[in-house]
């Protein structure tokens, strides 16, 4: 029949992105996706399942927002698409870096457009080495960032990347990229000292750790590492490619610390995954920098860099955003979220540690001692029960994470922690 065949089409021809060996050339897909409405995803079989994972941590605003699809029609019909390079412009892209400009914090004031998370990784890393050229500081190359990091797949962002797993499958990584432990800011100044400030361009990290297990820095460690940054004359960059767009109950993850960053790399909620668009912020002073270059070309640039069906469909995303008031809406849900683990930890033996920080939440299990870890298996189960979430296992974790839709109502919450408890007494 059609589903059969499709399952057959898909092991034959689809190299799925991040997959198991195993789940691509003997199961097959799990799901194959066919609608979305709200929090909830239905596939080609008739099963339900709440996208507990926002999809990529990336549907902010859920699934099925027909206006999403009018906005894409009328900017479609009217110029789906033309160069942004040099001379050429176009309205969506200039109003959504306006508009980024509102709302992104301290003295970030200029975007440049990227396709997604990884190419705005790369591009910060270019833009951080050409500012500190331009200052006559050619040497400043190096890029600091952590051990569970995750910053995308591109030859850069995997190097900057600190999973282990991510950095053996590529075989050989890009140079001048290092890693410091987890949120220890000793270790950073003197691996800093070590390798000389001379050398270093910037340090690198999200302000909550997305892929790496949701790992939420202690409330003094970014003001630690902006000292550290403005000391030793590092930019520092935030990764917000996750924890943009309202993720954590504040626009962007790094408000809950009180730092600005000099540089910002966004994704995902930016369209609620409705495009593909990402870009980097920069502040106005490395702005001005590379007005400040004389003769020259700005030689970086995308095909998609602004992208004008995209940005059109981020302005109507962060319209929904702002109406709706999904910002505030995950730090209440968030917290509700978390409640209800932490009542789940007091009910489970095997239950280690829960955290969230809005709508980022994670399942720390203890060590299983008899079988494979906890995590997987709660994953699969939990899909049984009509629930995605995600199971981590990088470095030696067992954690399952999920992050659901901003627009998750209280009963969803409800319906989200009720399915996990079954699913954890199973
Ligand atoms: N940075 C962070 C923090 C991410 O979580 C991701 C993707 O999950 C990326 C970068 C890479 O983004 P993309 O997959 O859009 O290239």
């Amino acid at each position: 029949d059609d589903i059969h065949q499709l399952e057959q089409l898909d092991k034959q021809h689809f190299l799925h992105p991040t997959s198991s060996i195993e789940q691509q050339q003997t199961l097959g897909p799990a799901f194959i996706f066919r609608e979305g409405k709200g929090i909830y995803l239905s596939d080609v079989k008739g099963n339900v399942v709440i996208d507990g994972m926002s999809s990529l941590w990336n549907v902010n605003i859920g699934h099925g927002r027909l206006e999403i699809g009018e906005a894409a029609r009328e900017q479609m019909a009217k110029l789906a698409y033309s160069s942004c390079f040099a001379t050429f412009s176009n309205e969506p892209a200039i109003r959504l870096a306006a508009k980024l400009a509102k709302i992104a914090p301290g003295q970030l004031s200029a975007v440049f457009y990227t396709s997604g998370g990884s190419e705005a990784n790369d591009t910060a890393y270019k833009l951080a080495r050409h500012y500190w050229s331009i200052k006559g500081m050619p040497e400043k190359k190096k890029i600091i960032s952590r051990t569970k990091s995750y910053h995308g797949v591109s030859v850069g962002a995997t190097s900057a990347t600190g999973l282990q797993p991510f950095r053996e499958f590529s075989g050989s990584l890009a140079p001048d990229f290092l890693h410091v432990d987890q949120f220890d800011t000793d270790e950073l100044r003197q691996l800093i000292i070590r390798e000389g400030a001379e050398s270093i361009a910037a340090f690198l990290a999200e302000p909550v750790q997305g892929a790496g297990g949701v790992h939420i820095p202690p409330e003094n460690y970014f003001a630690e590492v902006r000292k550290i940054c403005d000391e030793f004359n590092l930019l520092l960059i935030t990764d917000e490619v996750i924890t943009g767009f309202g993720r954590t109950g504040k626009w962007f993850g790094i408000e809950h610390y009180g730092v600005t960053p000099d540089m910002m790399c966004i994704a995902k909620g930016i369209t609620s995954g409705y495009a593909q668009l990402g870009g980097v912020m920069i502040s106005k002073e490395i702005n001005e920098t590379f007005k400040q270059r004389s003769g020259g070309t700005f030689l970086h640039g995308f095909t998609y860099s602004g992208h004008a069906t995209a940005c059109a469909i981020a302005l109507k995303n962060l319209e929904i955003i702002e109406r709706e008031q999904l910002v505030s809406n995950a730090k209440v849900r968030g917290d509700e979220l978390l409640a209800g683990l932490k009542q789940l930890k007091n009910e489970s033996e095997i239950i280690e540690n829960v955290r969230a920080l809005g709508l980022m939440a994670a399942i720390e299990f203890k060590e299983n001692k008899t079988t494979t870890p906890f995590s997987p298996q709660v994953v699969a189960e939990a899909a049984k029960r009509g629930l995605i979430c995600r199971a981590v296992t990088f470095n030696g974790q067992d954690t399952v994470v999920i992050a659901p839709p901003l627009i998750i109502k209280k009963a969803e919450v409800e319906k989200v922690i009720q399915i996990l408890r079954e699913t954890i007494n199973a």
